[in-house]
């Protein structure tokens, strides 16, 4: 059995050894474009590796895939994030998680991920061929039993140019998980403040998102905004990036709710001033923010704000509206929305259906989460899932 894998990369690596495991007379191949295997695993996660997650906080499997929650919910049965825990512990990797969920190695660094798989594979016996960027599938089709194509997302549809013989396809790549440009002077001097828990929307879709949010010096970013922008990837893109962004800055709080906290204030305050009191989970300058936002004077009295400027401030806090002229980075993690169509392959075996023996895994399929380690998971179940149909198909032709 000889199998081809291209792209030394977290689903490709794991594939490999997985696939050996399983069939040690097997001959596995890594053909990797660069010059070392698992470049990106090491930079992931700011170098710490972020490996999965205990998805105890996962309310449902749609919410944390926004592309490919289906087929990710139907495969985590086969190889679940404890599965992937327990595997990384046995090659001698010690993990550990945090109080967000999110499973790091003991020792902090994406490195020992890195060379523990590095050690596992070489010593299991599979070939790597570093420096050998494959350009065309249909050469390696003659010399292997299956191909298995591992070669992460492509910012460009170009990138996959090399499928092009098999006719698969591919929905177009856009970026996800990025933050949001909003040119807003007063706005970015107050950089650096959080909001610990508000909702963020789309206006003009049912897209929402909450958590921490912060605002930096060229818009909003923080976990919020960064799910936000990975449910929006497509229509964000197809939108040039041009959106309207509304804010409920008491997260699920209705208008009477954060009316009555706003009234609370008022009487109990009666003679300070609005700068001076406010709701805790402002900060001073914030605060003061959205109230000359709301068209109210900072200096004004409590005891002289009517009801119908406090019901102005209260609905103004549950739905503030910024303009989004553009999408910034995010340096800690990034990922492609788009790959190749779900539709092309096989849900139990992910191989393509048109083209026998050859098999995807990884972020080149259109499968992608938000930030938290599912990234990575998705390319360790899919690994894992090719690798056990290969072995399958392997051992049934073999009895
Ligand atoms: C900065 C950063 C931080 C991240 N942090 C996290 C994190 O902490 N947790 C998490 O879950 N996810 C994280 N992610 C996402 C995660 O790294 C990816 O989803 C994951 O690496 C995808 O694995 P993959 O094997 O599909 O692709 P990749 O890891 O991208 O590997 C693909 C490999 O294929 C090679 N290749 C490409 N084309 C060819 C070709 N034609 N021939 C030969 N070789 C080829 C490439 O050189 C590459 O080595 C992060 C991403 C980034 C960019």
């Amino acid at each position: 059995m000889k199998i081809a894998i291209i792209g030394g990369g977290a689903a490709g690596c794991f594939c490999a050894i997985n696939a050996k495991r399983l069939i040690p007379e097997s001959e596995v191949v890594i053909y990797e474009g660069g010059n070392k295997l698992l470049a990106k695993v090491a930079i992931t996660g700011g170098g710490r590796c972020n490996v999965t997650n205990s998805f105890k906080q996962v309310v449902s499997t749609e919410r944390v895939y926004p592309r490919g929650s289906k087929l990710m919910k139907h495969l985590l049965k086969v190889f679940s994030h404890t599965d992937a825990y327990n595997w990384f512990e046995e090659i001698g990797v010690p993990l550990m998680t945090q109080e967000d969920e999110c499973v790091f190695p003991v020792s902090q660094d994406a490195m020992e991920i890195v060379n523990k798989m590095d050690i596992t594979l070489r010593r299991l016996g599979v070939i790597v061929k570093l420096k050998n960027q494959i350009s065309d599938i249909t050469t390696l089709q003659k010399e292997y039993d299956c191909i298995v194509v591992t070669v992460g997302g492509k910012p460009k549809i170009s990138g996959m140019d090399f499928l092009s013989p098999l006719d698969i396809k591919c929905v177009p790549p856009v970026p996800s998980l990025f933050t949001f440009n909003i040119k807003d002077k007063e706005l970015h001097e107050l950089m650096g403040t959080v909001v610990k828990q508000v909702s963020t929307r789309l206006s003009g879709t049912k897209m929402t998102a909450s958590g921490p949010l912060l605002i930096t010096h060229w818009g909003m970013s923080g976990p919020a905004i960064l799910k936000l922008s990975s449910y929006g990837a497509r229509w964000l893109a197809e939108n040039d990036y041009q959106a309207e962004l509304a804010i409920n800055w008491f997260d699920d709080k209705n208008e009477e709710e954060v009316l009555s906290i706003i009234k609370d204030l008022a009487e109990t305050n009666q003679k300070k001033l609005l700068i001076s009191v406010y709701p805790n989970i402002f900060i001073q300058r914030h605060w003061q923010y959205l109230i000359t936002k709301a068209g109210l004077s900072t200096e004004r009295r409590w005891m002289d704000t009517g009801p119908k400027q406090m019901r102005k401030l209260a609905s103004m806090l549950i739905n503030d509206t910024y303009r989004i002229t553009g999408k910034g980075a995010y340096k800690e993690e990034f990922v492609t929305c788009g790959g190749v169509a779900l539709t092309e392959i096989n849900k139990n075996t992910l191989e393509s259906i048109n083209h026998k023996g050859i098999y995807f895994a990884g972020e080149v399929l259109d499968i992608d989460a938000l930030t938290g380690g599912f990234n990575l998971q998705a390319a360790w179940t899919t690994g894992y899932v090719v690798s056990k149909a290969i072995a399958e198909k392997y051992y049934s032709n073999n009895v």
